[in-house]
């Protein structure tokens, strides 16, 4: 196999084995992508390959483990397309992946030499914890490195850690310095499989503790071997008749063989590619075997079950079994009994951060306990609880964290700006048409917030088109009543100048702020105007700036900063706003997105600010027709766009995906830009947009755009945002599939601004049911609400947060959509701080340190 080939494909049997969790590689699979890249180039693999191999799983981490399962199978049968040695594809989705296991232990042995070699039978006589591969090479070690082999080390439990502070009692206020041990000082751990431990990032005891499965096997219903069904999961009891190995496939797999039989009848089990089994079994042993029943020319049969003698206590059978994300070199059952010696030794030491009265208000098991039972459940019921505890614990400390923000925000006073009723009339009646009712409630939410003297801290929330910059021209009015100045920042320059061209439009006529004191300070701003501007606004001549993140590097002073607004906020992190509101003394801030986002979410991450939702589009709108098409039925797209050119309409390309590398993509859209205007729309201009063009010539072309000089606009997702072309009524997005539904709604705003009916065409770049299916959701509906709550089910929180706040992405046990468990942990927050408001009591300490962690992690994770 060509080794660029054989690397992809290990990579996804690994991926394949873990769950789909994007660790197969360290960092993520996106970063092995250049890399590879470069080596199947220079092995002349296919262009086209390389070009699929890359677009699949560029945003691999961005996808749920669903369709990341989805994506490789894709690419499996691609790359099984060229290579005739691969199998079919068999993994399943990590849900339903009891067959995975055995796909893989088929496929071993084409995997990177495995650490831990299976021990030749000779050995295995001699020791009988040989089906422990790691154990054993590492007892190797152990015993050449003095330390002293346990007694009866068929169970490695007793001979745990052995540090001196681990021996000493722990302190309910101080956690155990064992937590801190690094992991070879559990026997049966030596540097090797530490290294290999490292892998799944678990370098201390502690993290073998967090190591949590990522599902469970019901083992528990134990069975009789005349009452078995086909399909059961199952455990059995019995003595083993016979055992024998054999090689099958001539030669290229051997099969372990057992007859087992309880008095009731007798099961044939067959393990594949672990001949030291047949070493193990003796005739007569009694073992417990668990597994899934199968079924082989008409009898039943168990392949590859979990097994282990009788008389130990049983681990990996005849319960529930946690199933823990593997890397290569560690067997799961390795793990499991690494694991459960630690959760027994420390877990009922680790100490609890919650207060004893918070826990059984609020119905918590305690933590150690809640350890145990996730790792090692006694049943479905405890290991809700156990989840639902540690799930707890996330969103208390996220919810902490943004309480804490808002009212240290709070706290501090500033200047109430109080406005008439008379005001808002007058306000109201200067404009070119009637707010929606949705706009008249933001207006007035926004209107009670400056009247008080607490700073306003409000997001306001509204689809695309849904009309917030008139709210937000609403809000500087009320500022600008008192003489405060205004900031107003958004994402690109364009959209900067739109708003601009929007205020000069709305603000002179409905309010006392006239169009001179009125600017735009932007990147490209000359010098000299923007040192004017910094003078306008240090005398407070100038009372509303509008710009990009320039405003908030220039060393502009405000002579009053009253009011900030920050468009798109997802494209800002937390430090940028922050900085922004620096310029003034605690100045009001209204965020805005365009981005629907789940009320869940809205809870958590904005959870420091209040909300606004505008959820009416203004009246007069027509609903935008979208078509999911086929790769194939491009060059209809085509005619269809020439039709509306002819009638004097304008379009959008979007081309062609992702983020990432922007140089790859504005490659991309140039080459499409050329191929556009020569072959497909000779008789039209053709323009281009991305985001490695200047400022400058980015404005430029969207002035012909919107001059109607350029037709056809080709551009990368940097259109994404707010642009505002009436006269364009197609929109339409190649390489769909690699966009969530709520961007993919964000780009069908651009269209059905204007009179004329609109359209969306979205063409993915490769014809798959599971994507097809996807995007037709976004022909069913215009609501873009409904679009994120599915976006938010199937590719997780990811498209909302942005890349500042993937921190949010990593939480382990809680989900972003489980709106009870975050209701009730900010109730419990708060609750927390009206008693003790910096966390200062004693019984609080571990929670404030806790808390001190949880953000500092988070925070890392952020920048
Ligand atoms: P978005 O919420 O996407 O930022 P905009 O503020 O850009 O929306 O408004 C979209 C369009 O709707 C603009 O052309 C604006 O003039 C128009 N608009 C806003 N509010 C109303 C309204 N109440 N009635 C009619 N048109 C409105
Ligand atoms: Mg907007």
């Amino acid at each position: 196999m060509n080794s660029a080939i054989n690397k992809i494909t290990k990579f996804i049997m690994l991926e394949a084995e873990r769950g789909f969790d994007d660790r197969a590689v360290v960092g993520g699979l996106g970063n092995m992508l250049a890399p590879w890249k470069a080596e199947a180039e220079t092995q002349g693999l296919p262009e086209d390959l390389i070009a699929t191999v890359e677009s699949r799983l560029q945003d691999y981490h961005r996808l749920s483990p669903g369709s990341r399962s989805e994506v490789l199978k894709g690419l499996w049968n691609r790359l099984q397309s060229i290579e005739t040695a691969l199998e079919p594809w068999t993994f399943n989705t990590p849900e339903m992946d009891s067959d995975i296991e055995k796909t893989l232990i088929e496929k071993e042995t084409s995997l990177p030499a495995v650490e831990h070699e299976p021990p030749s039978p000779s050995s295995s006589e001699t020791d009988p914890a040989v089906d422990e591969p790691g154990i054993k090479d590492d007892r190797e070690e152990s015993a050449t490195s003095s330390r002293p082999l346990p007694e009866g080390d068929e169970e490695d439990e007793q001979a745990l850690e052995k540090t001196p502070e681990a021996a000493q009692p722990a302190t309910p206020s101080e956690p155990p310095a064992a937590l801190k041990a690094p992991l070879t000082t559990v026997q049966g751990i030596g540097p090797k499989s530490a290294k290999t431990l490292e892998k799944l990032d678990m370098r201390t005891l502690g993290d073998l503790l967090w190591h949590l499965p990522r599902r469970y096997d019901d083992y528990s219903q134990l069975e009789t071997i005349n009452r078995l069904w086909y399909g059961q999961e199952v455990t059995v009891i019995g003595t083993v008749e016979k055992v024998e190995l054999r090689e099958v496939r001539s030669g290229r797999m051997k099969l372990t063989e057992a007859m087992i039989s309880d008095g009731t009848g007798s099961l044939r089990i067959t393990w594949f590619n672990q001949p030291w089994i047949a070493n193990r079994l003796k005739p007569g042993q009694p073992l417990v075997l668990s597994g899934k029943v199968d079924q082989y020319l008409g009898r039943l049969t168990m392949s590859n079950p979990e097994w282990e003698p009788l008389e130990q206590r049983q681990l990996h059978t005849n319960r529930i079994v946690p199933v823990y994300p593997l890397t290569a070199g560690i067997s799961g059952k390795w793990l499991r009994r690494v694991i459960h010696s630690v959760v027994q030794r420390l877990a009922l030491r680790v100490p609890d951060p919650l207060p004893e009265n918070l826990r059984s208000s609020a119905d918590l098991m305690p933590l150690g306990q809640a350890i145990i039972q996730v790792h090692f459940p006694d049943s479905w019921e405890q290991l809700r609880k156990a989840q639902h505890r540690l799930a707890f614990d996330e969103m208390f400390m996220l919810q902490l964290g943004v309480l804490r923000q808002k009212r240290a925000w709070e706290a501090v006073e500033g200047v109430a700006l109080e406005t008439e009723d008379a005001w808002s009339a007058g306000f109201t009646a200067n404009l070119p048409y009637a707010l929606t009712q949705a706009q008249k409630r933001a207006f007035d939410d926004i209107r009670a917030d400056l009247a008080s003297t607490v700073p306003m801290n409000r997001l306001l929330q509204g689809d695309v088109g849904s009309g917030k910059t008139v709210v937000a021209a609403a809000a500087i009015g009320m500022a600008g009543a008192h003489q405060a100045q205004s900031a107003f920042m958004a994402p690109t320059s364009i959209l900067a100048d739109q708003h601009y061209q929007t205020l000069l439009e709305l603000l002179p006529s409905a309010t006392d702020i006239p169009a001179e004191a009125i600017k735009l300070l932007i990147g490209a701003t000359p010098e000299s105007e923007k040192e004017s501007i910094r003078e306008g606004l240090q005398s407070g001549e100038i009372r509303v700036v509008v710009g990009t993140h320039a405003l908030i590097e220039d060393p502009v002073v405000f002579q009053q900063l009253g009011l900030v607004i920050i468009d798109e906020q997802h494209r800002f992190g937390v430090e940028q706003r922050a900085a922004l509101r620096q310029k003034g003394d605690n100045p009001n801030l209204l965020v805005m997105t365009a981005t629907p986002i789940p009320r869940s979410l809205a809870l958590t991450v904005y959870g420091d600010l209040d909300l606004s939702v505008l959820d009416e589009i203004p009246p007069g709108r027509q609903a935008i027709e979208t078509r999911v098409l086929l790769p194939k039925e491009r060059s209809r797209a085509y005619s269809f766009i020439h039709g509306q050119l002819e009638k004097g309409q304008q379009a959008f390309v979007i081309y062609p995906l992702v983020e990432g590398s922007e140089k790859v993509q504005a490659k991309a859209a140039v080459d499409e830009q050329a191929v556009l205007q020569e072959q497909v729309f000779p008789g039209h201009t053709v323009g281009l947009l991305h985001g490695r063009m200047k400022p400058d010539e980015k404005d430029q072309t969207m002035q012909q755009f919107r001059n109607n000089e350029i037709e056809v606009l080709v551009s990368t997702s940097v259109v994404e945002v707010g642009v505002d072309i009436p006269n364009a009524t197609v929109m339409m997005i190649e390489g769909a599939n690699h966009f969530g539904l709520a961007q993919l709604h964000q780009f069908r705003g651009r269209v059905g601004r204007g009179e004329a009916k609109s359209y969306c065409l979205l063409v993915p770049d490769q014809d798959s049911d599971a994507d097809n299916q996807r995007l037709k959701a976004m022909q069913s509906t215009n609501d873009g609400f409904k679009l994120a709550e599915m976006d938010l089910d199937q590719r997780g929180p990811g498209d909302f947060l942005g890349t500042r706040q993937s921190g949010f992405a990593e939480l382990k046990t809680a989900q972003l959509t489980d709106v009870k468990l975050i209701e009730k942990a900010r109730r419990e927050a708060n609750r927390m701080f009206d008693v003790d408001p910096d966390l200062s009591q004693a019984e609080h300490a571990l929670l404030a340190e806790e808390l001190t962690r949880f953000w500092t992690i988070e925070k890392g994770e952020m920048s």
